[in-house]
Parts: C-alpha cells; structure tokens; sequence
C-alpha cells in the first residue's frame, strides 16, 4: 500500500467512526417520544392508545395514523393502520384475535401503508372469528374499502398468498367487509357487539372519501375524527354536544401564512370542533413537522374556542379513560 493510500484509508477511516458518532448522537428515531412501558396501557378498563402519530412526510419520525381501543386489556377495536403502526402495534402487545373491527377513516397511504403488514401478521395469530374491516365507500379516484383489500388480499390481489382472508378458508379468519356511505349526514351505524357501539360520520377531506368514528362504551364516548377539513359541517351536526370523553384530531398545518387549508383544520377550526362537540379532553395527533414547529401559535388558535384540557399524542401514548 502507498503513503497516500494509507493516508486515504486513514482519512476514511477516520471520517467514518466521525459520521458515527454524529449518528449515535442524533437518534434515526424519536425514542423519547415512545411511552416507558408501551404494553401498559392494556392494564386500563378503558383506554385510547395512539400507535402513530405522525403524518404523511417522514420527516416527523413518528408511525403513521393507528389507534386502538382497550378495553379490560383486548385491543377491541383498531382505527386506522398507518406504516409505522405496524411496529407499534407490537411494542403495544395487540393481539390481532382481539379485534371487533379494524375502522379505516380513508385511503391515504399514511393511515393505511401498514394494514398489509399487519394482515400478514395477523395470517400467524390463530383467529378463529371473522374480522370487520369497515371503510368508506369509493370514488373515481379513491377505492372503496372492498376494492381496496381485493387488490391486496383478493385472489388475483398484490398479496393473494393471503387470499383465504377472503375466500371462506377456514385457515384464516374471513374479513366482513363494509363499504360506509360517505354522502349521508347522519351517524350510521358500523357495530353492535358486547356492550361496544361503532358508528360512522362522514366528514369532508377535499375529494377524498372519509370517515370519522364514534366508540361508545361502558358509559363512555370516544371520538376519532379522522383527517377533515373545515367544511365538515356533517361532522359538527352528527357530534353537535355529544360530549365525547375523548377527541382525537388531527394537528396537521401550521397557522401560518400560506399553507395549505383544504385537507385538513387548522388550530381555529380545531378548537371550534372541539368546542361544539363539548369534548372532556382533546387529543391532538397526526402532527406534520411544520404544525409541530408551531405549537404555540396553534394552541392559541385552538384556545380561542375551546377551554379543555388538551394533550398532544406521541408514538404508543396512552389515554385512560376508566383506570
Ligand atoms: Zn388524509
């Protein structure tokens, strides 16, 4: 080997213990966003615990939209299975033959990338019982709920090695399929099972067929609004003074000046949802960078309306509702 050679693999060397020093100083991932002991909120009669919170860019190192519904330590009821859920959903200790229903609010890649995933998983886990997977219905541009896991779990599907979730294999579970009107203005009905009410409101998310949810039970409301705009009027007249125990809403847009309204409420029209629906607590989730960069101001904006406590979400938070 030449000096410059060796002067080369030294400087390499040398840049390369540097670049991971730097790394190690900078976690990849947000881990002091994750819950100390994330398989504890199971313990909780009742709970709301967050699998992503974070939104369709990367750079918010936070999983993608998932939720799940504890209830006396089953994850009854799962909402939305951003990609980043996936992993959480472990980290939590969901037992896919828990689940009354999987509950998607609408076919944006954040807050379904990570169903396959955990259909896959689920392939593993011995369920028994057919499975509800309730969605809006289609539109030119978006696939209904059925298209959607006909493409990937159908017979001629991306993944049709999974195809006996829907073609009557008793190996694995059926999935039930519902296809939820998002044209009506009133609540629909999605489950009634073991004390545990579901129903559906269709909310606006520009072009894109959406829903919202309402869980009730044990005496109890939990509210979780998917991804819409301010044009929601639908949403508002459905939970009108329901006061829910519980809120989630997305915190998507900075209040700054032009950014985008059309997808999503900004902090004024979040404190204004939150307000009419009379809601106990406000959870605030699906954070973008640039509405994380601008807490305070959305805060501000959201207490011109709404006087309740309000949290903001992290990987695996955890919300009891009946300790
Ligand atoms: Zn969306």
């Amino acid at each position: 080997m030449t000096a410059i050679s060796k002067k080369l693999l030294h400087w390499s060397v040398a840049a390369a213990a540097s670049a991971l020093l730097i790394s190690c100083a900078e976690p990849t991932t947000n881990r002091d966003m994750v819950a100390d002991d994330p398989a504890a909120c199971r313990d909780n009669a009742l709970a709301v615990q967050i699998l992503g919170s974070g939104g369709p860019i990367a750079d918010d190192h936070r999983g993608g939209a998932g939720n799940i519904v504890w209830v006396d330590g089953k994850a009854r009821i799962m909402v939305d299975a951003g990609p980043g859920s996936f992993i959480r959903y472990g980290e939590a200790g969901v037992d896919f033959k828990d689940h009354d229903a999987i509950l998607l609010t609408h076919f944006h890649g954040d807050h379904v990338g990570g169903l396959p995933g955990i259909l896959n998983s689920g392939s593993f886990a011995k369920r028994t019982e057919p499975l509800l997977i309730a969605g809006p219905e289609g539109s030119t541009s978006f696939p209904s709920t059925s298209e959607f896991l006909g493409a990937l779990v159908g017979k001629d599907g991306a993944l049709r090695y999974l195809s006996s979730y829907l073609d009557n294999n008793p190996a694995l579970p059926m999935l039930t399929i519902r296809d939820i009107e998002t044209s009506r203005d009133d609540m629909q009905t999605v489950l009634r099972k073991d004390g545990l009410e579901t129903d559906a409101i269709a909310v606006k998310h520009l072009e894109v067929p959406s829903l919202s949810y309402v869980v009730r039970i044990k005496g109890k409301r939990l509210l979780f609004s998917g991804d819409q705009s301010f044009l929601s009027e639908t949403f508002e007249k459905a939970t009108g003074n329901g006061q829910p125990d519980i809120m989630i809403m997305h915190n998507a847009i900075s209040m700054a000046d032009g950014q985008p309204r059309g997808l999503h409420r900004d902090g004024a029209s979040i404190g204004e949802a939150a307000q009419k629906a009379g809601t106990k607590k406000l959870v605030l989730s699906h954070h973008m960078q640039r509405a994380l960069n601008d807490r305070e101001a959305i805060m501000g904006s959201i207490r011109q309306s709404y006087n309740g406590p309000i949290e903001f979400a992290d990987d695996l938070s955890c919300f009891p509702v009946i300790e």
